[in-house]
């Protein structure tokens, strides 16, 4: 049975374009953007005030795009754009998508990584994106350096963004490396005709890649997930058709931009949708919930794109927050993990006006699926689905689920499902299957009060752990247990954490260079140190590590990760 959007929901304006870059899109007005003249500042920087309006965003963008081209010998019509592949490495900056918007128009490809990464992290990236060029911050600068210099990216292709003095404390960026500011004077100062103008056939931008983000997918380690421009254009359409109505003509919204850009979630969401509406992002480098909520007092923030755990903090910390004005605030959307329902209802007590909106989505579907509407909210819910998708669940014996409230892998079929995984077919093959994405996330469908049918997301198949909403890929940890002397053999599963949602747990088999008068609390220390000197802080074993005789696998030597899971799932419950 294929459930589609409820009868309220509009159709698209019209089809994706599919032979513009996203640069064209979100910065010419013919394709329905707000127009420009009339937007809000696209980004504000939410610690110096700082920001640039969108007519001089969209200068900005063409000027860093020749200052690019003149710096890298790059032109929009030359070459695949496999060869103009940009790493972009930083906190939220004013300038991240001008960045962004100026690789597109050259026709190249975008690559954000995580601004938490560790060095080996970002080279990962870096090596499988075969990315030429990386743009990071002063304060992420030796990590960036270390992993560039592995991935084989020369020292003159670093290039850092401007931040706010009132970010950077009294430290200067070394002149030795340009500056985004740079380059768009440099690009200012040269003639238009130094840029050709970017000619693709009909059809292009369905196939040209725009984004290489990170995900580990359904199984194994993180993988470039190709997004088109095509495809991010239409999540941008979806999601716009889809929230027409809760916006007054004219009203333009001022949105919190605190979540990493190099998410998909605040990309295609934060980013790109609601400065394509004319609408302002109010940018934070870092989770700090003072400053986030002297943010949304200073700047009247009124929608808040959060995760989960900072809706925790703000139910945690009820005496902080009572001390700010958020009275601008209209509403909350929430998406990357699951939002427990009892974290709901406690927001909705201390802020009853405010509207509680979860969406669902994934990188491989350049994220939005389904969302929350205002009029029809069923609190735990993810929502109704958007424009132009249409869901199906089945069963682990690929049999159609066919009525409400019977478990079923989510399977979406929408013009937002990527192109796929950059060189992995077995990945492939398994997730993208006639057009239609296996999300790997366990549904059901329930019908809401109002009598339209909703997508709870119920657990999840895929190995994939969320901490903060950010991935954890059991696979990566693994491999990297393996190489401790100490591990013989070992399994990582999620395990529950109020504040982070989940965290790792690992499983190890003891190696026999472990002599058994080695204390166990020593041992785990070890292998929890190993963890903490190669990778992100939210990786670490936070879940802790328990020894086992042997990991189940099955015949085909394939981790029972899930009976893990479910055996520690049982553990806890009777505890
Ligand atoms: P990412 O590609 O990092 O956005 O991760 C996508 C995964 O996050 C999904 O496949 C889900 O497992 C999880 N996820 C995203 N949104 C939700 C949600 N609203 N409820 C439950 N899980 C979610």
């Amino acid at each position: 049975m294929v459930f589609y959007p409820p009868e309220w929901v509009p159709k698209l304006p019209f089809d994706p374009p599919d032979s513009i870059p996203i640069s064209d899109f979100m910065l010419n007005e013919k394709y329905g953007r707000y127009p420009l003249a009339q937007s809000k500042p696209p980004f504000t920087c939410g610690v110096s005030g700082r920001s640039y309006t969108a007519l001089q965003v969209r200068k900005r963008v063409e000027f860093l795009a020749r200052g690019l081209a003149k710096e890298f010998g790059w032109q929009p019509n030359h070459g695949t754009g496999w060869d103009k592949v940009i790493g972009v490495f930083s906190v939220n900056t004013i300038d991240t998508l001008t960045l962004i918007w100026a690789t597109h128009r050259l026709a190249g490809i975008s690559t954000p990584a995580n601004a938490a990464y560790s060095a080996s992290e970002l080279e990962h990236q870096l090596k499988t994106s075969k990315a030429k060029a990386l743009f990071t911050c002063l304060p992420l600068l030796p990590i960036a350096l270390e992993a560039a210099r592995n991935a084989g990216i020369p020292k003159g292709n670093i290039c850092l963004f401007d931040l706010p003095k009132e970010i950077l404390g009294g430290n200067a960026p070394p002149s030795e490396f340009k500056t985004v500011n740079q380059l768009i004077d440099e690009g200012a100062a040269l003639p238009s005709t130094f840029l050709n103008e970017l000619r693709w056939e009909k059809g292009e931008g369905a196939n040209r890649v725009a984004f290489l983000c990170y995900s580990s997918g359904t199984s194994g380690m993180p993988k470039a997930v190709m997004i088109s421009h095509c495809n991010m254009i239409a999540n941008i359409l979806q999601l716009t058709a889809f929230e027409k109505s809760r916006f007054a003509p004219g009203h333009l919204d001022v949105v919190l931009g605190l979540l990493p850009h190099s998410h998909i979630y605040s990309l295609a969401v934060v980013c790109h949708t609601n400065v394509y509406r004319g609408f302002g992002v109010i940018n934070l480098p870092k989770f700090d919930l003072q400053q986030l909520l002297g943010a949304i007092q200073r700047f009247k923030i009124n929608t808040l794109y959060l995760v989960p755990p900072i809706i925790i903090a703000l139910t945690k910390n009820k005496d902080l927050v009572k001390k700010y004005d958020l009275s601008s605030v209209v509403g909350i959307f929430t998406g990357a993990a699951p939002l427990g329902e009892e974290t709901a209802r406690d927001l909705q007590v201390d802020h009853p006006t405010w509207v509680i909106r979860q969406g669902y989505g994934l990188t491989e579907t350049s994220t939005v699926v389904c969302s929350t509407s205002d009029h029809d909210i069923f609190l735990g819910s993810s929502g109704s689905i958007l424009p132009a998708t249409e869901c199906r669940l089945v069963t682990p014996e690929g049999t159609e689920i066919e009525g409400y409230d019977q478990p079923g892998e989510l399977v979406v079929r929408s013009p937002s499902v990527v192109l796929g995984y950059l060189n992995d077919d077995a990945a492939n093959k398994e997730t993208f299957r006639d057009g239609w994405i296996h999300t790997g996330d366990e549904a059901v469908v329930r019908k809401s009060p109002l009598g339209y049918e909703h997508i709870f997301i119920v657990d999840r198949i895929k190995e994939l752990i969320k901490v903060k909403g950010m991935q954890v890929a059991p696979a990566e940890l693994e491999a990297h247990l393996l190489t401790h002397p100490f591990v013989a053999d070992c399994a990582v599963i999620p395990v529950p954490d109020e504040a982070a949602g989940e965290i790792p747990k690992a499983f190890v088999v003891k190696s026999a260079s472990v002599s058994a008068d080695v204390i166990e609390r020593i041992v785990v220390r070890d292998i929890q140190k190993h963890v903490e000197q190669h990778k992100s802080r939210y990786k670490w074993l936070k879940g802790g590590v328990e020894f086992i005789d042997v990991i189940p696998k099955s015949p085909s030597g394939k981790i029972l990760r899930r009976l893990l899971r479910d055996q520690e799932r049982e553990k806890r419950r009777k505890e």
